[in-house]
């Protein structure tokens, strides 16, 4: 009978305890605010965050204010980047009425002579739309979108092929209505733009092409402001030290465009990573070492990530990313399939969460996890859900903190806690993919020539 007991006792334990851990983990969200108030924080005392400017500067003092506040040692670590500030752009329709045009000039415009020329419309702004056009010395208006039959054309394309054909300004027309526009960089070399780029409206952008369709030739005014600098940023880590040095990291970029408060993307994720270091912060026995990363300057180019691999790439095991991650609805494995039997069984055991996207592999690029994929780390992120009116601001004036719904935020962190708590403790065969495994994976994925368009395809 006491050899029964024994026996009971000495299987059952360590089944309780994780049990118990995992009740801890996943409540210990619920009973905090902390990861709300970093949210608001950052959001109305710092504001939109440029990588480079007084307001990241300030989300990042409010980062290590707070989390020096719980206990969190945050530091922080510099790098430099081709940086690029907004100037108070001009854009005015002079004929056949003044008008000002809402705009936002694309991250690296350079400052431009003041620029008075007739709009021509160039479709989607592929070379075969300029056949019948001279555009030289006039202003390119193209369409955001671009149809779905076609080979894709990134902006940075069409903005080259609009400077080869002469043309002195670039205008694309937003997709979604309400006079929303779409902020975003010009390149992805942080190079200046070859000529002035802007994003404006879809209601102006349709009634210039209804002028222009009419034979009434509207002559625009356009003069840049903005300027490329050589900036500092800063990474902001915190590290939970594990018995192997070997680590898993945990990232979000906290940078965000300066024209919003860059509330959806990044501040959630922002937000789920404080909230994260918070909780798995009340364990310390951990196999691998936890570092948990606010990574700088994303939106202008992965600046900050891609410093971040630089430096530390050999030492990472596996990189998870947040960027606006969701209500949770499973895990995308990013094509390192060998995880999946360890995500199957670790979701099967919550159950409360609607995971009803399970485990996936919808690899993605250009976010913080693109350098970690492409040296063979293990890259996750969170699969999850946002309604419309919540991700229907990205890269607009109106990504703002009541945008959000804050219960996803804590729903994130119990979720991830769980999951970051088991890869931390019970994961013992982390591998890296060869750079021939991973080209194949990014083939596979029909990710190539994106990459290469971008200029970042490295696997030739
Ligand atoms: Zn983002």
């Amino acid at each position: 009978m006491k050899y029964i007991n024994f026996l009971f006792l000495f299987i059952s334990l360590p089944l309780f305890s994780w049990q118990g851990e995992v009740n801890n983990l996943i409540s210990r969200p619920y009973l905090s605010n902390r990861h709300i108030e970093f949210l608001q924080r950052i959001c109305d005392e710092a504001g939109g965050r440029l990588a480079g400017t007084w307001e990241n500067e300030k989300a990042l003092s409010i980062l290590k204010e707070m989390a020096k506040e719980d206990g969190l040692d945050v530091r922080f670590e510099q790098f430099q980047f081709p940086g690029w500030l907004r100037g108070n752009d001009s854009l005015f329709s002079l004929k056949p009425r003044f008008k000002e045009l809402r705009c936002v000039g694309l991250g690296y415009n350079a400052p431009s002579e003041p620029i008075e020329a007739e709009v021509v419309y160039a479709n989607f702004g592929y070379t075969d739309n300029y056949e019948t056009l001279d555009v030289r010395n006039k202003i390119v208006l193209v369409n955001q979108e671009r149809p779905p039959n076609r080979e894709e054309l990134l902006r940075y394309e069409a903005i080259e092929i609009a400077s080869k054909k002469g043309a002195k300004a670039i205008l694309f027309i937003n997709n979604k209505n309400g006079g929303l526009l779409l902020a975003g960089v010009g390149n992805f070399q942080g190079t200046p733009n070859p000529i002035p780029a802007f994003s404006i409206t879809y209601e102006d952008g349709q009634y210039l092409l209804r002028l222009i369709r009419k034979g009434i030739k509207p002559i625009v005014f356009v003069k840049s402001n903005s300027v490329c600098v050589q900036s500092t940023s800063h990474n902001a880590i915190y590290t939970i030290p594990g018995k192997l040095k070997q680590k898993i990291v945990v990232g979000a970029h906290i940078d965000s465009w300066d024209i919003s408060q860059g509330a959806v993307d990044n501040g959630v994720g922002s937000a789920v990573l404080y909230g994260l270091a918070l909780n798995l912060s009340q364990y310390k026995d951990y196999k691998y070492t936890i570092e948990f990363v606010w990574f700088n300057a994303e939106e202008l180019g992965l600046w900050g990530s891609k410093r971040y691999v630089e430096k530390h790439n050999k030492d990472v095991v596996l990189a998870i990313n947040l960027d606006m991650p969701g209500d949770p609805r499973g895990i995308n494995l990013m094509g390192f399939d060998y995880l999946r039997p360890f995500f199957d069984s670790t979701l099967a055991k919550i159950k409360g969460f609607n995971l009803e996207n399970g485990v996936q592999n919808s690899p993605w690029t250009n976010s913080d996890h693109m350098y970690f994929m492409f040296e063979g780390i293990p890259s996750l992120t969170m699969l999850g859900w946002m309604e419309e009116s919540m991700y229907r601001h990205y890269h607009d004036f109106g990504d703002y903190f009541d945008k959000v719904n804050k219960n996803y935020i804590t729903n994130a962190i119990a979720f991830l806690s769980v999951v970051i708590y088991s890869l931390a403790n019970d994961f013992n065969d982390f591998k890296r993919l060869s750079r021939e495994e991973v080209k194949n994976l990014l083939k596979k994925h029909n990710l190539e020539s994106r990459l290469r368009k971008q200029k970042e395809w490295i696997f030739d």
